[in-house]
C-alpha cells in the first residue's frame, strides 16, 4: 500500500471504515449552493442539446421498437408511489423515513431493461446522427424514421461501436447498434451475467468475455477499437455523452412530479438516492436534477462495500487517482452493474459541488431489500437496483445530514426517490435464484 493511501485510512474516517468493508455513509464537504457553482466541463446547454436530439430520434425509435409506440419514441419509465416499501424499511429497518417515498423505475425502461438505456443509446444515436450527417444522408430538420431503412443500415454496417461493460452497458449499446446496423462488440468483463451475454449474441453482437475486472475490459476495447478507423469506442471512463443522456431526466422526472401534483421547494424538499458503478448514470441524472431544482433537491450515490469506488475518490479527492484495490478490498460484489474499482475521470470532480453524499451498503442486504420490494409493492428490481435503499439502513447519518442542512422541521413534506437502476429483462430463473439466495 503506498504512503499516500495510509494517509487517507488514517485521516479519512470514511476511507479507513471502507477499507474494512464497512458500510460508510459520507457527507459531502465540498457540496456548493447554486449560487457557488462554477462547473465548465458541461452546461445546462448541453443538456437541451441531449434532449434536442432525443426527440429527433423519436420517430425513428418508434418505428423500430414497438413498445415506444405509446410514448412516441420517447425512452422514459414510471415514477411510482411505494408506501409499503416505506412503512417496511421502517418497521424492518428503522429507517425513520418521513414524507414520500416513490421509485424511479427505470428497472422498466424500455429496450434494455436498465437506467443505461438513456445514457448509452443516447451516445450510439448521437454518434450514428453524426456520421449520417458528415455523409451527407441526413439533416437535423429531417424525419428521422428514414434511418429505419435498408440504405441506412447498409450505411452503418461499415462501421464498428465498441464498448467495456459489466453487463447492462453492453447491453443497451449493443441492442441499440445492431439495430441501426452497426457491427458491434462489447467487452464483457468477468462480473457479467451470463443471460446477458446470450441475449446480445443472438441478436448478432459480438461478445468478447475477460476473466478480469470492468478496467480491464475497457482497456482492451479501447486498445482494439483504437486500431480500427472504423470503429468507435464508448468510453464509460470519460464519456461526456454517455453522462448528458442520463442527465435528460431531470427536466423528464421534473414534469412527472408536477402530474403528481408532488412540489419541489424549500419547504418540500427532494431527496433522491441513485446507485452508482463508474459514477456516469447517476452524475448524469444528478446534474440533471441539479440544474432543474437548484438547492431544493438532494441527490445521493449508493455503492456496495467491496466497490465504493466514487466514495473513495471523493472522499480523498483523488477521483480516478485511487481504485479500490489501492485499500485493499477486491471490487467484487453480486451488484454486477455496480461492479467498478475506480470511478471515472470526470464525473466526480463534476458533481463535487452537488452531491449530498455517499452510502455504501453489504451485497447480502441487497438480496433481502429486493424481497422486501417485491412482497410490499409486488415489483422486481435487480439486486444492484437495491442499492438505491441504502442511505435510509443508515438512518443516524442520514438524520444528521438533514440536520446539518436545517431541514428538520420540513422532513416530514419531504419526497424521496429511489433510483431503481436495472431489472425487467432479468430471466424468470435468474429472478427465482435471486428470490433464494441467502436465505
Ligand atoms: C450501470 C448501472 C448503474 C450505475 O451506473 P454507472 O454509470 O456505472 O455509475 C446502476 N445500476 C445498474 C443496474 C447499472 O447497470
Amino acid at each position: 500500500m503506498n504512503t499516500d493511501v495510509k494517509k487517507y485510512i488514517e485521516t479519512v474516517p470514511a476511507v479507513a471504515k471502507a477499507a474494512k468493508l464497512e458500510e460508510v455513509f459520507w457527507i459531502n464537504p465540498k457540496k456548493e449552493e447554486q449560487k457557488n457553482w462554477h462547473i465548465t466541463a458541461v452546461s445546462p446547454e448541453d443538456i437541451q442539446d441531449a434532449a434536442a436530439r432525443l426527440q429527433r430520434f423519436a420517430p425513428y425509435l418508434e418505428t423500430v421498437f414497438p413498445e415506444l409506440k405509446a410514448s412516441g419514441g420517447i425512452i422514459e419509465s414510471e415514477l411510482r408511489d411505494i408506501p409499503k416499501m416505506k412503512d417496511f424499511l421502517n418497521r424492518s429497518y428503522e429507517a425513520g423515513i418521513q414524507g414520500n417515498l416513490l421509485l424511479k423505475m427505470d428497472s422498466d425502461l424500455p429496450i434494455s431493461g436498465s437506467v443505461k438505456a438513456r445514457g448509452g443509446i443516447y451516445e450510439v444515436l448521437k454518434h450514428a446522427e453524426e456520421l449520417a450527417i458528415e455523409a451527407g444522408k441526413l439533416k437535423e430538420t429531417d424525419n428521422y424514421a428514414v434511418l429505419a431503412e435498408p440504405e441506412f443500415r447498409q450505411f452503418f454496417s461499415q462501421y464498428t461501436v465498441q464498448v467495456g461493460s459489466t453487463g447492462n452497458l453492453g447491453m443497451s449499446i449493443g441492442i441499440m447498434s445492431a439495430q441501426l446496423g452497426f457491427r458491434v462488440i462489447v467487452h464483457m468483463s468477468v462480473d457479467a451475467k451470463q443471460w446477458k451475454k446470450d441475449l446480445l449474441r443472438s441478436r448478432g453482437v459480438t461478445v468478447i468475455e475477460y476473466e478480469d475486472n470492468y478496467c480491464a475490459a475497457v482497456e482492451q476495447g479501447r486498445k482494439n477499437s483504437d486500431a480500427d478507423p472504423m470503429s468507435y469506442f464508448v468510453d464509460d471512463e470519460n464519456s461526456k455523452n454517455l453522462f448528458l443522456g442520463y442527465s435528460v431526466a431531470g427536466r423528464r422526472l421534473q414534469k412527472q412530479l408536477e402530474a403528481m401534483q408532488i412540489p419541489v421547494d424549500a419547504e418540500h424538499p427532494l431527496f433522491v438516492y441513485i446507485p452508482c458503478g463508474i459514477g456516469g448514470a447517476p452524475g448524469g441524472v444528478t446534474y440533471g436534477l441539479k440544474e432543474v431544482y437548484g438547492d431544493n433537491v438532494h441527490c445521493f450515490f449508493t455503492e456496495p462495500t467491496h466497490a465504493c469506488c466514487m466514495m473513495l475518490g471523493m472522499a480523498t479527492g483523488l477521483h480516478d487517482g485511487i481504485s479500490v484495490e489501492d485499500i485493499g478490498i477486491d471490487g467484487k460484489t453480486d451488484a454486477d452493474g455496480l461492479a467498478v474499482g475506480r470511478p471515472s475521470a470526470f464525473v466526480g470532480r463534476v458533481v463535487e459541488p452537488l452531491l449530498s453524499g455517499i452510502a455504501t451498503i453489504q451485497d447480502g442486504t441487497l438480496y433481502d431489500l429486493m424481497r422486501g420490494l417485491l412482497d410490499t409493492e409486488g415489483v422486481f428490481i435487480e439486486p444492484s437496483s437495491c442499492a438505491a435503499f441504502a442511505a435510509f439502513l443508515q438512518s443516524d447519518s442520514l438524520q444528521e445530514y438533514v440536520r446539518q442542512a436545517g431541514l428538520e422541521a420540513v422532513m416530514g413534506q419531504a419526497t424521496h426517490i429511489a433510483w431503481a437502476t436495472g431489472g425487467s429483462m432479468v430471466p424468470e430463473d435468474v429472478r427465482q435464484a435471486y428470490i433464494n439466495t441467502g436465505i
